[in-house]
């Protein structure tokens, strides 16, 4: 079938040129038809020169690009795509670990599938389409998956609701698209956790946090640990190995009780750990507790570039609250995933933060996402985890 054409503005070539996978509305100049939403496209600079093939969305990124060169296009390229993917993640240290069954598969544009976001829970692939162009070939994705030479899949559920442009018109429905399962306790690093990829934030868990989670592990011997914005509990598990007590923060009453239960699933009958149903900043801000380990992670504060200076106050304000107080000593994990704010900007709301409470404070950790959430050099939007571990005196 004839793709539709679409030509660039003059100048407008460069990024693509440079392999960013992200074509936006205003670098297009012309287009030579009707495509709709989620057609695969060709793109060709102001000169006719053949640029890239894509697929197209309305809305401010316009086409993702798929493939730089003249090449078939079809879902024997996604095949390849996925299959590539998959095989360099059986090499991955902690696939290799056998204590681990879950993992991100896909990683939109970390893996050239820009749009597609894959999560794998022991045999449970969870489909997160960002993208009509992919939303489109779900079942034929699942077929590709069920099959796989990699993973064992028996079963692939789409979670595309939230995640398709509103743009595109188009509601999806959610649920299991081949297979269906019903167990759902996966195994992270020998830690047990329930995934409710139903009713869960993402995907139903934060796998990207799996490296940084175990590294706190290593930090809580004997501490008395706070997890603010713990969503279910994931480093209040790994903390509770040997943490003397740990609390855990979140405004969510569901995710509280998911924490309570992957708690329980790991240590049956503790009294080590409380749940509490708080907003973190005002829990913070009263906690008569005192902490020697505390983990940050909120959520991305900043979504739009726009709003990235009241992100950045965030930030400050949040991690001044802990600097302030933290027991001398003690040491913060710190977090931003707003893919919006830089490394850079993220260090220094932490830097003004601490310099707001004059504490003695060391990046002892420089932290980022995982091997399974790879980053696309020529994209560097694809590195969005930023984190950092302080040490206060
Ligand atoms: N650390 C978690 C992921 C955190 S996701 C993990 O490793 O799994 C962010 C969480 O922050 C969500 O669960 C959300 O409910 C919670 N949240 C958002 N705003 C909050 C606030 N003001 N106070 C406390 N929790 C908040």
């Amino acid at each position: 079938m004839e793709l539709v054409k679409i030509t660039l503005k003059s100048g407008k070539d460069q990024s693509v040129r440079r392999y960013h996978p992200w074509i936006f509305s205003g670098a297009i100049k012309k287009i030579y038809g009707k495509p709709q939403e989620g057609d695969m496209v060709e793109v060709f600079d102001n000169h006719d020169n053949f640029l890239a093939t894509g697929h197209y969305q309305s809305g401010s990124i316009m086409i993702r690009i798929l493939s730089f060169v003249r090449e078939e296009t079809g879902i024997s390229l996604i095949e390849k795509r996925i299959d590539d993917a998959l095989r360099y993640r059986s090499h991955l240290p902690f696939v290799k670990s056998g204590d681990t069954n879950l993992m991100r598969l896909i990683h939109g544009e970390g893996d050239n599938l820009p749009g597609l976001i894959i999560d794998y829970y022991n045999g449970v692939a969870v489909i997160q389409a960002h993208s009509m162009g992919f939303h489109r070939i779900r079942n034929e994705i699942a077929g590709i998956l069920m099959v796989n030479r990699w993973f064992p899949v028996t079963a692939v559920y789409d979670k595309s609701e939230k995640s398709l442009p509103g743009s595109s018109g188009v509601t999806a429905v959610e649920g299991f698209i081949a297979g269906s399962a019903e167990e759902n306790v996966v195994t992270e690093y020998g830690n047990r956790f329930r995934v409710d990829w139903v009713n869960g934030q993402k995907t139903g868990f934060f796998i990207d946090q799996r490296e940084n989670r175990r590294l706190l592990g290593e930090y809580s011997e004997g501490k008395r640990v706070l997890n603010l914005f713990g969503y279910t509990g994931g480093f209040s598990v790994y903390a509770l190995r040997n943490a003397l007590s740990v609390d855990t923060v979140d405004v969510s009453a569901r995710a509280m009780e998911m924490a309570d239960l992957n708690v329980e699933l790991n240590f049956p009958g503790s009294d080590r750990h409380r749940s509490l149903v708080a907003d973190a900043f005002e829990y913070l801000g009263n906690a008569p507790e005192r902490y020697d380990l505390m983990i940050l992670d909120p959520p991305a504060f900043a979504k739009h570039g726009n709003v990235l200076h009241n992100a950045l106050q965030g930030y400050k304000r949040l991690n001044m609250k802990a600097i302030e107080k933290i027991e001398p000593g003690g040491v913060i994990f710190t977090f931003s995933c707003s893919q919006v704010v830089s490394r850079e900007n993220f260090r220094k709301s932490v830097f003004a933060a601490a310099a707001n409470t004059g504490r003695k404070v060391r990046i002892i950790h420089q932290l980022t996402q995982p091997g399974d959430h790879p980053v696309n050099i020529y994209h560097p939007e694809s590195e969005y985890l930023k984190g950092l571990v302080l040490s206060v005196d």
